[in-house]
């Protein structure tokens, strides 16, 4: 089964993506934490999409494309994965399709989780990440069990940088110009399940598997 997770910054897709994960036993793939990850590195790639991710705008396409084909061209990909935070242009959408095309297969569904842009900045400043594993917290709604600390890997949980409130608004104004667009793209494949992210995690997962199960 083949993924993808649609959704404002802070919408919830990061946190259904890793119990989808989990639940259905195929890979996460979140493009936010492979930059992560080769920012924490100081690999080449990651000292420029840092550029971009701190003043929230979007990596560009070149940089982005390719990293994601890889990532998905590896074995425990076969059976499927469940996309975060890609694609978030046109063009990236394209690309995906364009290469699965290529291959014989296609995207199963694109589940866009809806939360109005009044509850995004409240979550960001609560969101605490684990940059080791990925795992995302909130403090008042998802806490972990010991605080400031990862319940998975027990790494250290940060802010992220771009989780500042003048930056999220960035990321909003960003997400409806270049991303918003893909809802109708994928709802004109037939292909487009949206749901209440406003909800529990545990009841926008309900709906998910529901969908999923359909
Ligand atoms: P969020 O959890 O808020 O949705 P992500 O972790 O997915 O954020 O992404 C963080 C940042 O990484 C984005 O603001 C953007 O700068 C960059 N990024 C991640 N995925 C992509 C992508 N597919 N295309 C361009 N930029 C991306
Ligand atoms: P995204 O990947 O879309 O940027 P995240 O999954 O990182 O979003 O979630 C953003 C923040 O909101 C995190 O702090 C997360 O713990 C919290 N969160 C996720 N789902 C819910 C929910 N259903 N209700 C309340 N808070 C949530
Ligand atoms: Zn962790």
């Amino acid at each position: 089964m083949k993924i993808i997770m649609l959704g404002a910054p802070g919408a919830g897709k990061g946190t259904q993506a890793q119990m989808i994960a989990d639940k259905y036993n195929i890979p996460h793939i979140s493009t936010g934490d492979i930059f992560r990850a080769n920012i924490k590195n100081g690999t080449e790639l990651g000292k420029k999409a840092k550029e971009y991710m701190d003043k929230g705008l979007l990596v560009p396409d070149e940089l982005t494309v390719e990293l994601l084909l890889d990532r998905v061209a590896n074995e425990d990909c076969k059976d499927g994965y469940v996309l975060d935070g890609f694609p978030r242009t046109i063009p990236q959408a394209d690309v995906l399709d364009a290469e699965l095309t290529k291959l014989g297969d296609k995207v199963d569904f694109a589940v866009n989780v809806d939360v109005p842009d009044e509850n995004i900045v409240r979550r960001m400043s609560g969101r605490r990440a684990c940059l080791k594993c990925g795992a995302t917290y909130h403090i008042e709604h998802i806490p972990p069990k010991q605080e400031g600390i990862c319940d998975k890997c027990g790494s250290e949980l940060v802010l992220r940088a771009d989780d500042a409130p003048e930056t999220v608004q960035n990321r909003l104004s960003v997400y409806h110009e270049q991303t918003q667009p893909l809802i109708d793209y994928y709802d004109k494949k037939g292909i487009l399940r949206t749901v209440d992210g406003t909800k529990d995690m545990k009841d926008v997962f309900d709906a998910i598997v529901d969908i999923l199960n359909a």
